[in-house]
């Protein structure tokens, strides 16, 4: 809920065309709140959703893992599946000794748990730094272990690293990202000019997707390039296990010419997972935030099915397949 609704109108046609998607799945939301009446939505617009646990130290509700972890397995549960979760983990004692086995113990937990996927976020890169104060980069060899152990186990790295180009620049109130900055200077880059640069830090996130070949990664919010699908395409074609999600980066796709951003999405019909970023949390009003909900996938089923005119199989294919490819542990719950 952090970026502008794009006020386009949900018509008939959209309506007809998304029944002809049999399931589809939002691979990248933030529901920390149990509520029946969404459950309901869900199972009658028969949408999927991937509830993605990160710590935020900054961001109410999120400061810790396991809290989370727990209402998302609970979530999972109460659902039969339909939202599965993706675990994440406190990277805040990245360089003691017992980091690696304390976070490989928490995520061999979460697996049990049902987990399917493991988040990543842009503190490393933005925020963590050392005892010699270096900022931890998503490449440093600390991680490592963590990272073979996910692959090792068959999942999914969500890797959120690096921010919108706007969060380097002045606050613009143009930007579809103005009001997230303006409302979290923590992360508003332009104000820290001593953190590091981004292309600094995707340069080490491209380090890491090539030092784990066998980690696929999904990068969040269009890999942090949302300004130019040249700029994805160009780290799609370098790294094959790597994919993007369209989180909260719908109004950026939209900035882009028509045509360019509707061939991209074509060209690499396999890469890309639809995701919201949307959130459900203690404290909000419940039918707010559905109402909101229903509002956002409409506004980007009409973008993606009407304005783009995507072509059906890869509607399927970015609304749902590529979802159950690149996080394998979708496919227990998902119906054919
Ligand atoms: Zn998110």
């Amino acid at each position: 809920m952090k970026y502008l609704s794009v006020g386009l109108i949900l018509c008939a046609g959209a309506l007809a065309a998304a029944a002809e998607i049999p399931e589809r799945i939002d691979a990248h939301a933030h529901i920390l709140q149990p509520d029946p009446a969404y459950y309901r939505y869900l199972e009658k617009a028969n949408i999927r959703v991937l509830n993605i646990c990160v710590v935020d130290k900054h961001d109410k509700g999120f400061e810790q893992a396991e809290p989370q972890m727990a209402v998302a397995a609970r979530i999972s549960r109460e659902t039969r599946g339909r939202v599965a979760w993706c675990a994440t983990f406190d990277d805040t004692d990245w360089e003691s000794p017992a980091f690696t086995g304390r976070v490989v113990k928490s995520l061999g937990q979460a697996f049990a748990d049902g987990a399917v996927a493991v988040k990543i976020y842009k503190d490393i890169g933005m925020e963590l730094r050392s005892s010699s104060g270096a900022y931890a980069m998503p490449d440093n060899p600390a991680f490592g272990p963590v990272l073979d152990f996910i692959a090792a186990q068959g999942k999914t790295l969500f890797a959120h690293l690096a921010e919108p180009w706007a969060a380097w620049r002045p606050l613009d109130p143009a930007s579809p990202h103005y009001s997230y900055y303006k409302e979290n200077p923590e992360w508003h880059m332009f104000l820290h000019p001593d953190r590091p640069a981004k292309e600094t830090i995707l340069a080490a996130r491209d380090r890491m997707l090539k030092r784990h070949p066998k980690l696929r990664v999904v990068g969040c919010h269009l890999g942090s390039l949302e300004t130019s699908v040249d700029d994805m395409a160009r780290v799609l074609d370098a790294y094959p296990n790597f994919a993007i999600d369209t989180a909260a980066r719908i109004p950026d796709l939209m900035l882009q010419p028509r045509e360019k951003v509707r061939s991209f999405l074509i060209r690499y019909q396999d890469r890309v997972l639809y995701g919201t970023d949307l959130e459900m949390l203690p404290g909000n009003d419940p039918a707010k935030a559905l109402r909101h909900t229903q509002e956002e996938y409409a506004r980007d089923w009409t973008y993606l099915a009407q304005g783009l005119a995507l072509p059906e199989p890869v509607l399927r294919k970015i609304f749902r397949e590529n979802a159950l490819t690149w996080v394998p542990g979708l496919r227990t719950h998902a119906k054919d």
